[in-house]
């Protein structure tokens, strides 16, 4: 089934608007024609069964047959504080975080955070993250757009944090929990709303780790080896996901 993201605006009663880049691969890539059927969503997780209704030079207009609410939506909503890694490697991380059902993604500048961006980086990075974002969402058929935000710094992600039911803290050292427990806690308590604390390249700094254990999040480990921040970030999703019972067939 050829699918298609657009703005809410585009969607007015039982009709749909398709245009610029949209049209061009409806009708020069894909060659649809009226009568062709479509499945369009608006990014916030409702689906679109449509018809093609019309194709004129700078719009095609589809008729709305079926609403869906999309059955690809996790129960449990996993927003990702990641502390913002260097290079290409936070593309990587929020591409597998979307196929894997994360709810929103905040890039977080921590205290080992190398990397340096004024507020037009900054802007930039989160277009193209948002772009990635949006992409990955359409691939892997979620019909749910996960918001990235532009990088916070971590005592507004504390703060953020403050209104989910659990906050988890990956750390490689002395961690004081035991993941499988702390997820079935979460399981038999109802929570769905997890905050997931992911560290750069450095890792948390020693102080970091401190206030977040005095908040009362978890601190959990992911085993023995040092993973890199993108392995650590894709297992641990995996592993929520799992765990919380969301990967059923
Ligand atoms: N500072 C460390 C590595 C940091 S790895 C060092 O260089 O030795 C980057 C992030 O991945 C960490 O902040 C942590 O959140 C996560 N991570 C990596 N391996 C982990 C493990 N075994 N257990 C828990 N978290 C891990």
């Amino acid at each position: 089934m050829h699918r298609f993201i657009v703005s809410p605006d585009n969607i007015q009663n039982d009709k749909i608007t398709l245009e610029g880049d949209d049209l061009k691969h409806l009708r020069q890539v894909l060659r649809l024609k009226p009568g062709d059927t479509i499945h369009v969503f608006d990014g916030s997780g409702v689906e679109y069964e449509a018809v093609i209704f019309s194709l004129e030079k700078f719009r095609a207009i589809a008729e709305i047959k079926a609403v869906f609410q999309a059955e690809t939506e996790p129960q449990t909503r996993v927003t990702l504080f990641q502390g913002l890694p260097k290079g290409e490697k936070m593309d990587l991380i929020i591409q597998k975080s979307v196929e894997l059902g994360v709810h929103r993604i905040n890039p977080v500048i921590t205290n080992r955070t190398v990397v340096k961006l004024n507020e037009s980086d900054s802007k930039k990075k989160t277009e193209r993250w948002s772009r990635i974002a949006r992409e990955a969402a359409k691939q892997c058929r979620r019909a749910y757009v996960p918001e990235v935000t532009e990088p916070i710094t971590f005592d507004e992600a504390l703060r953020k944090a403050e209104p989910f039911g659990a906050a988890l803290l990956l750390y490689e050292n002395e961690a004081k929990k035991c993941l499988k427990e702390t997820l079935k806690c979460y399981n038999i308590n109802k929570i769905r709303d997890i905050a997931l604390f992911v560290g750069p390249e450095g890792g948390f700094a020693h102080q970091e780790v401190e206030d977040c254990a005095n908040l009362g999040y978890d601190i959990v480990s992911l085993g023995k080896r040092i993973l890199r921040v993108e392995t650590a970030t894709i297992s641990v999703l995996s592993i929520i996901m799992y765990e919380m019972g969301e990967i059923n067939l």
